[in-house]
């Protein structure tokens, strides 16, 4: 599994602009609005890679 996991979108206020933080691994911040956050992988889902499709009660 890769640790690379770049945002495309600042998350508070959608602009592009967001480079690298120094605060520490996988930090990012948004020239945009000033605004620096982290991601961080949580683990993959119990529910697996199966699609959502399997006659729930989903819309439509
Ligand atoms: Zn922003």
């Amino acid at each position: 599994m890769s640790e690379r996991a770049a945002p495309f979108y600042c998350p508070y206020c959608g602009d592009e602009d967001l480079r690298p933080s120094e605060q520490g691994h996988g930090a990012w911040e948004c020239a945009a609005c000033n605004r620096a956050f982290q991601l961080k992988f949580l683990g993959l889902l119990a529910r697996g890679l199966q699609r959502a499709d399997d006659g729930g009660d989903g819309p439509a």
